[in-house]
């Protein structure tokens, strides 16, 4: 029997929900007991995987092929599981299941409507993940309280808590605690009005987590308690901090955990372990060396756009203790080679990041060159090792109108090509070639002395791919094909023998980089380029 911990959050959006939910979730982990975390977001998109990276930031894909929110990265980084479709629900999806049923017939004779279908439906997904036999579900509503778009969720959880036993739930509320300057205080009336919204729609919050810049204080804690109906140690606060992996052992000293379990009535049989998760703060915190990184990228001024390539910077710069400095490069600030060599000259260096689309393009592949051509550590992810094979055939085999067909249709040599069984698609969403593939790699290459095995599995997204009609061509002239998905003969890894560390790869590795395990290719890129840095130093 699963218990639920439902997380809320009010006054505004971006206090950090998802954070909070994968600390608690960590903390009962360390605890022994097995934890999810699934995430309900009200818009009416079926899934987030149409939606530009400016509205919603990155796009983060499951190994079982589901585009979801980003919070879905962070349950993963933080717990070291894996989540999958059915722990990312939009509004979209919940509205195309009813009303796929009612066009088949199922409500024959009903009128369909937000009370009961909607919810219903609602509360089977949110009771879908029972099945897997969690000890802990946490289920996080995305959207603020007051949101018109949030009611039907508030709704469905208000009935849900009804249906379960009184110690089988519990609710997690979220808010902001603003401090005002010119008064010097903090302000406890937001938190109060959020409180009494979620009160008007039937559900009293177990725990408030109040997000603070300022210490609480006892005065504070016991006026929100008052107000909201709580008792003062269920008033937790969650003070800002240094870096998100922070967070969990702020919550661990507030209690929150404890907290949780008294009211889930679960006898905790031991002390949450935390010894790796402290180790891997120690590094981070205590960093010997440092590297600066450029990341080529179009969509620079929002760092979410590239959350789990960040992130895993962080992981693997903490196996390496070393501090990543990531300078965001503009890919369409690159124009010509002087370009490249003024912003990319102090880089120990480079990451040509994923994206769609013509944009930018041409500074990837002039970035992509200086690296080459400059021996500097060079990583490619999907649309990066796409362009590192355009600029090998261009300026190594000289196809001098080498190409991708995403950016030019007509392309006279497609080096990049639309994969076949993408042709016909003519849907956007969910079409991609998505989710995990196995790839198999040579014994004497660069990424098998990284992974230390033949056989891995990456996640995928993307419609193009390295066109098998140049391979033999690429190859003779050294860049090689050294992971390969035997099942499609794909090639999923290019690497250029005659160079220190350049390596493209046509998966996403930052998707299952995680405290715990830090992706042995971030790892390795780091370690190269704190030798190619210690190298120009000497
Ligand atoms: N646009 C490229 C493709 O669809 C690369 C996608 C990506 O970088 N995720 O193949």
């Amino acid at each position: 029997m699963s218990k639920y911990i439902f997380v809320t959050g009010g006054v505004t959006s971006s206090l950090g929900k998802g954070i909070v939910g994968a600390s608690l979730g960590k903390l009962l982990q360390a605890r022994g007991l097995n934890v999810t975390i699934q995430k309900f977001d009200p818009y009416i998109n079926v899934d987030p995987g149409t939606l530009n990276p400016y509205e919603h930031g990155e796009c983060y894909v499951t190994d079982d092929g589901a585009e979801t929110d980003l919070d879905l990265g962070h349950y993963e980084r933080f717990l070291n599981i894996s989540t999958s479709q059915a722990n990312n629900v939009t509004t979209g999806r919940i509205y195309e299941t009813v009303i796929n049923k009612e066009r088949a017939g199922d409500y024959l004779g009903k009128t369909v409507q937000v009370i009961p279908h909607i919810t219903d439906e609602i509360k089977r997904r949110m009771r879908l993940l029972e099945e897997k036999n969690f000890d802990i579900i946490i289920t996080e509503l995305g959207g603020t309280v007051g949101d018109i778009e949030s009611l039907p969720y508030l709704e469905a959880l208000r009935q849900l808590r009804m249906e379960l036993h009184p110690d089988d739930h519990i609710t997690v509320h979220l808010t902001l605690v603003p401090y005002l300057a010119a008064a010097k205080e903090l302000k406890t009336k937001p938190t109060q009005h959020s409180v009494k919204e979620l009160q008007e729609a039937g559900i009293q919050p177990d725990i408030l987590v109040c997000r603070t810049e300022h210490e609480l204080g006892d005065e504070i804690r016991a006026k929100l308690a008052l107000f909201c109906n709580l008792k003062p140690e269920n008033v937790i606060e969650a003070i800002d901090a240094d870096t998100i992996y922070d967070v969990p052992l702020l919550m661990l000293k507030e209690k929150l955990d404890i907290r949780v379990m008294e009211k889930l009535k679960i006898a905790s049989a031991k002390e949450p372990d935390l010894r790796n998760w402290k180790e891997f703060l120690g590094h981070l915190k205590n960093p010997s060396e440092d590297v600066t990184v450029g990341l080529i990228g179009k969509y620079n001024e929002l760092p979410d756009a590239y959350k789990s390539i960040y992130e895993a910077f962080v992981h693997g710069g903490a196996a390496n203790e070393c501090k990543v400095n990531i300078i965001a490069v503009h890919s369409e600030d690159i124009e010509s080679d002087t370009d490249a060599r003024k912003k990319l000259k102090d880089l120990d260096g480079i990451l040509v990041a994923p994206g769609f689309g013509e944009r930018g393009i041409e500074g990837k592949i002039l970035a992509i060159k200086y690296a080459r051509e400059k021996k500097v550590p060079f990583f490619g992810i999907c649309l990066g090792m796409q362009c590192a094979v355009v600029e090998f055939a261009r300026n190594v085999l000289n196809i001098k109108n080498a190409a991708s067909s995403e950016m030019d249709k007509s392309a006279q040599e497609p080096v990049i090509d639309m994969m076949h069984e993408q042709r016909k698609i003519k849907n956007k969403g969910g079409t991609m070639r998505l989710g995990s593939y196995n790839c198999q790699l040579s014994p004497d290459s660069r990424v098998y002395g990284a992974y230390q095995k033949e056989q891995i599995a990456e996640r995928h997204r993307h419609r193009y791919e390295f066109n098998n009609v140049y391979k033999d061509r690429i190859e003779s002239h050294g860049m090689m094909a050294t992971g390969m998905n035997l099942e499609k003969n794909l090639v999923e890894i290019v690497e250029i023998k005659d160079h220190p560390w350049f390596i493209g790869v046509q998966f996403h590795p930052e998707l299952k980089s995680t405290v715990e395990m830090p992706h042995p290719l971030f790892v390795d890129f780091i370690k190269h380029c704190m030798l190619y840095k210690n190298k120009a130093i000497n």
